[in-house]
């Protein structure tokens, strides 16, 4: 039981916002209640996104009173939002109960990334609404070409604080999730346990299967081979960026700790234990990674497991890195010219445009609280559009009919 605890010593209450099933049921019995009232609790927290136990109307008004003295429903606070005039993406900011605070991206339906389209029974695009969740406050990779690795690291976030980003984002569209992408703030297999334990709620209490869910990590080994060891059916997209060692330690320091070698180890230990077929994601900068040799090495590398490359464009955060890498990293003019030897070499090849760009929403821009944010005056500011400032998810959904041609989109990894 994750337990998370609201309030002083003397009133503290247990956050049953991120309990599984099971935990709800042992927690139920604690109070000398029968187990099944567990079962009931998770019927209203995730399929039906309760925010107080008063609404639990059918749950004994003694057992209700009972859970009001001794628990809350706490998982994350909208606090404003930006809806991009460019492509219907939606950026929500949120706030944490110790004050700190996270953005998820909402991706339009008529144009994102599928990760599912290979698949009989994925969403259609009318009906796919994605939703790019943050795991941790911060992070602490600090990738050259990203905002979030410009923060730090502060903390990871709970299952609930996970939970809650899609319970928000459900009830501001007034419309089914039906892709989740742990692609937003942080480092997902940094905070494995919490990212896993919120997505098997999410798969099993929220409708979201875990093969319409992508988990996008900067190479985290461990992580890949415990997603292996546990057969987890969530796909793995990997941020590689570069095959050669020297370039993507630049790109990327967690290469010092896991090289390219380890990578391709454990990518190809999780594609022999699921079967999933695993995802590249590449931005190619001018003059980086963009050079012959760079793109033979990746063409090796990327043939040796069953896999595709995303290409992302580069979304510039030169107000975040003044100065570094980061500051000069510029897109790559060959793009185009380099996906076409991609293909050319017989690898699926996925050109993703930039929803949220304007809104700074797209990969690598998210990041709160920054000391250097506001610089170069490049990101808007945000603006309640939500109808609530608080968690009350019954009031009518603002987003629903709010239907734009759009991009393709994932945030930070
Ligand atoms: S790209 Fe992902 S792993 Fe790298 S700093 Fe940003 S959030 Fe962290």
């Amino acid at each position: 039981m994750e337990g998370d605890v609201e309030g002083t010593p003397q009133t503290a209450k247990v956050n049953v916002l991120g309990m599984s099933r099971e935990e709800l049921r042992t927690f139920m019995t604690t109070l000398g209640e029968r187990p099944f009232r567990g079962d009931q609790i998770y019927r209203w927290l995730y399929a039906r996104g309760a925010i107080s136990f008063g609404s639990m109307t059918d749950i004994a008004r003694a057992s209700r009173e009972l859970l009001s003295r001794t628990a809350v429903i706490a998982g994350v606070v909208p606090v404003s939002s930006i809806p991009s005039p460019a492509d219907g993406t939606i950026k929500f900011l949120f706030g944490l109960a110790d004050g700190l605070r996270i953005e998820s991206v909402l991706i339009p339906p008529s144009a994102q990334f599928d990760p599912d389209e290979d698949r009989a029974d994925a969403p259609t695009r009318r009906e796919r609404l994605t939703l790019c969740v943050s795991t941790q406050v911060g992070c602490p990779l600090a990738c050259a070409f990203c905002a979030t690795g410009t923060m730090g690291f502060v903390r990871n976030l709970t299952a609930g604080e996970i939970i809650g980003q899609v319970l928000h984002a459900r009830h501001a569209t007034g419309r089914r999730i039906t892709n989740i992408v742990f692609m937003g703030m942080g480092e997902p297999l940094l905070n494995y346990e919490r990212v896993m334990n919120a997505a098997d709620i999410m798969t099993d209490g929220m409708d979201i299967g875990a093969r319409h869910m992508t988990l996008s990590t900067a190479g985290w080994c461990d992580g890949i081979l415990r997603m292996a060891a546990e057969q987890r059916r969530v796909k793995l997209a990997v941020s590689l960026h570069s095959a050669s060692d020297e370039v993507r330690t630049r790109l990327m320091p967690v290469t010092r700790r896991f090289p390219l070698a380890q990578l391709l180890d454990a990518v190809r230990r999780y594609y022999a234990a699921t079967r999933v077929r695993v995802t590249y994601e590449v931005v190619f900068f001018d003059d980086v990674n963009d050079r012959p040799e760079d793109i033979r090495k990746l063409i090796r590398f990327v043939r040796a497991v069953p896999s595709k490359v995303n290409v992302i464009p580069f979304h510039p955060i030169g107000f975040m890195h003044p100065e570094g890498l980061g500051a000069t990293l510029r897109p790559s003019p060959r793009t185009d010219a380099i996906v076409e030897q991609l293909r050319a070499a017989n690898i699926t090849v996925m050109v993703r445009s930039s929803a949220g760009e304007d809104i700074a929403a797209a990969c690598g821009q998210l990041a709160v609280a920054a000391p250097r944010r506001r610089q170069g005056g490049a990101i808007p500011r945000h603006r309640s559009t939500l109808p609530h400032e608080t968690t009350n998810h019954e009031t009518p959904p603002l987003w629903a009919t709010r239907r734009r041609e759009g991009n393709t989109g994932e945030t930070s990894c």
